[in-house]
């Protein structure tokens, strides 16, 4: 491959298609003279020759994006008819209308001023050559670009059995009546009087003239709208409407709705935009808007030279309303005919400007929650209760009617609160927190020994390390203290990154471990203080000093505080599921506090990781997993007895259990960590 591209061949910017996303991004660009003395070029496949789109949205008189595109917006409707015909003024914020073939002639016309060349060809790659990038096409040119805005469609991809995938399918006509029917200034956006065919179906009508119209039947539903069906029903609605009427074009078309977000390009280089980079609303189906605010951020940024990962650069958005998108598309996929209920009360009950500030995720928490009380509650019952399942949320609601529990069981009786606790936290182990740990042996990809070997290799490595904590309890402890840090540290970490294949900072998988365990430990600090002193009574004497409560505190707090902002600084998001269960632990004996956490949040995930990972279903997972569940209780029966009665002492059940734990998870988190080393990373 050439990285010696002639002048010819070599762009500052180069546009790869010229639909919605990149004019968008184009005139931006002009508007704030970015281009201005550089070399711009076009890859467009398609000639834009036909009016194959409408591209409408609602926007204020004075908004940027109505100033500049007002040369081609057609229509701008005042008036939304909701049912039973009525009205509702839309004056503020008008519905505009623009075709796209005038779209397109505006940008090309644009281009055509500007010099800028027009390669009617497909790109086929794009590929780093030094700090430029080549692109090869289908035909026999190879150009080359600094800069390169992306809007090819989005990649199609193997969704995730969590992602939600739908179609906003339509069908229309433009259509004459013979009578004046129409009234140019009200549009209809959703007109539920029609056959529903076990999906969301609906009218949205666009008048041009008194005789004129777009009348368009649109499907929400997993199923595109069959043609013959959309004629038929159209046929039907006109005749019934509007009276005898001429076709004089159509319309068809497909909006995906879906909750799956593309990747951001990986080239520095690589600027995604339109559909490729998520600008279209899953819920909705519009994007324009969101296309215009996105290349004017973009071009601002380029402006104001300050392109450091600008590939990556995402709108800001609230993530509440991508939850709400993500409900209602449950719903229409799962349960499609209540897509007419739903949205029937959100027009009855709304006004038009707060549905459109809804939409455009610009109202308040208060706002949206008094919309969602106007909607039909059982839907979204049972939407969130997908969504919680999906996103294994029921281990926390699980979580909390167990600790409720717990605390009144603890008002009456705090003996049977005790054994409540206890055989939750043994429940739980049985289920989660040893088979997580025993499917070891299939954590090795280079399986150089055989299975008795690497058994013999794991109890000797447990064996040995329970002989040091025999002689050395302290030196013991304090390895358990450091590597169960950074194994718990480090489950988090990947969780937060949702398993992408990032690496992991170990210095910050050990600072997050270590600060729940001290969050946990002195949290509890009578209690974690007189386990330890069985363990290891110097260490007590230096951890639990009892001036220290107070210190002990702070800890807690900072603790809180660094679990917080680590999730913060990753993600963008706060750990509310770790911060939830370490300050309900707070609540709870220390006995329940760590088993929470060990069970419900480091098991569990990690038991999704493995999963993932090695690619087997719960079920296979855990026939693997049984034998070894099975051997594991047995050495810690074996092991209870011969410690209850050895030199050791260790009378204390806790610090036994504690011991161990501690034994069988060091092979663990070495293993743990090559896993997440070589399969997520
Ligand atoms: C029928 C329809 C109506 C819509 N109406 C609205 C609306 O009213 N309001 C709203 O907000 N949103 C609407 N949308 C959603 C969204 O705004 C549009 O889909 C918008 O066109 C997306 O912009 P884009 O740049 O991502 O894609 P496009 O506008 O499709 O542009 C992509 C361009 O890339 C070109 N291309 C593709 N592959 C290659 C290649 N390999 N090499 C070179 N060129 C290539 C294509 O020819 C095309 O011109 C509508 C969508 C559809 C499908």
């Amino acid at each position: 491959m050439s990285t010696n591209p002639s002048q010819d061949q070599f762009f500052d910017y180069l546009f790869i298609g010229l639909g919605a996303g990149n004019s968008l991004m184009l005139l931006s660009l002009l508007k704030n003279q970015c281009l201005t003395g550089k070399k711009v070029a076009i890859i467009e496949s398609d000639e834009k020759k036909l009016n194959d789109k409408t591209y409408c949205f609602w926007a204020h008189e004075t908004d940027d994006l109505v100033e500049d595109l007002k040369a081609i917006i057609s229509y701008q409707y005042t008036h939304i008819e909701l049912p039973k015909g009525r009205l509702q003024s839309i004056q503020h914020q008008p519905y505009c209308y623009i075709r796209s073939i005038d779209f397109y002639n505006y940008t090309l016309q644009i281009c055509e001023q500007e010099q800028f060349p027009i390669y009617r060809i497909a790109l086929e790659g794009i590929y780093p050559a030094n700090d430029i990038y080549q692109v090869s096409t289908n035909a026999a040119t190879s150009l080359y670009a600094q800069t390169i805005f992306d809007s090819r469609p989005p990649i199609p991809q193997q969704l995730d059995k969590k992602e939600i995938f739908i179609n906003q399918s339509f069908y229309g006509y433009h259509i004459k009546t013979e009578q004046a029917v129409f009234d140019t200034h009200v549009f209809e956006m959703m007109n539920f009087d029609v056959d529903q065919a076990a999906y969301t179906q609906f009218i949205y009508v666009l008048p041009f003239s008194t005789t004129e119209a777009l009348v368009e039947l649109t499907r929400f539903g997993k199923e595109k709208i069959n043609m013959d069906y959309a004629r038929k029903t159209l046929d039907e609605h006109i005749l019934k409407n509007y009276g005898t009427y001429q076709i004089i074009a159509d319309e068809v078309g497909n909006i995906p709705m879906t909750t799956y977000q593309q990747a951001s390009a990986t080239h520095k280089g690589v600027i995604h935009t339109g559909a490729r980079a998520n600008l279209i609303k899953p819920s909705t189906g519009y994007g324009f808007k969101n296309m215009y605010v996105f290349a004017q951020a973009i071009s601002k940024k380029i402006a104001t030279n300050q392109l450091k990962e600008l590939h990556q650069f995402k709108l800001p958005t609230k993530s509440r309303f991508q939850f709400y998108d993500r409900l209602l598309l449950i719903i229409l996929n799962f349960w499609p005919h209540q897509g007419k209920s739903i949205f029937s009360s959100l027009f009855k009950h709304q006004k038009i400007k707060t549905i459109f500030d809804f939409l455009d995720e610009k109202t308040k928490l208060q706002q949206e929650i008094k919309i969602f009380a106007t909607l039909p509650l059982v839907p979204f019952l049972k939407a969130l209760y997908l969504y919680a399942k999906q996103e294994h949320l029921l281990r926390y609601l699980l979580l909390i009617v167990l600790s409720i529990t717990y605390l009144s069981l603890n008002a009456i009786d705090a003996h049977i609160a005790a054994i409540f606790s206890y055989a939750t936290v043994i429940a739980g182990l049985l289920f989660l927190g040893i088979p997580h740990g025993a499917v070891d042996h299939l954590l090795l990809i280079n399986k150089k020994s055989s299975l008795l070997i690497f058994i013999l290799k794991y109890l000797s490595i447990v064996f040995v390390y329970f002989v040091g904590w025999h002689f050395f309890p302290t030196l013991s402890l304090c390895c358990f203290l450091l590597f169960s840090s950074f194994h718990f540290g480090e489950a988090e970490l990947k969780e937060s990154n949702n398993m992408n294949h990032l690496a992991v900072s170990p210095l910050s998988s050990f600072l997050l471990g270590f600060f729940i365990l001290l969050t946990i430990i002195f949290s509890h600090y009578s209690a974690s203080a007189q386990i330890i002193s069985f363990i290891s009574p110097g260490i007590k004497q230096f951890l639990f000093p009892l001036y220290w409560k107070f210190f002990a505190l702070l800890i807690v707090l900072a603790s809180c505080l660094y679990i917080s902002m680590a999730g913060y600084f990753k993600e963008g998001k706060l750990p509310i599921a770790l911060l939830l269960i370490l300050c309900l632990g707070m609540l709870l004996p220390l006995e329940l506090a760590f088993g929470f956490y060990f069970i419900f949040q480091h098991s569990y995930n990690a038991w999704q990781h493995l999963q993932l990972g090695l690619a087997i279903q719960p079920k296979g997972l855990y026939m693997q997993a049984l034998p070894y569940t099975l051997g594991a209780i047995l050495v810690g029966v074996v092991f209870y007895f011969f410690n209850a009665t050895s030199i050791l002492q260790l009378s204390h059940y806790a610090g036994l259990f504690f011991i161990f734990l501690a034994c069988i998870s060091l092979p663990h988190f070495v293993l743990m960590h090559l896993f997440y080393k070589q399969r997520f990373q």
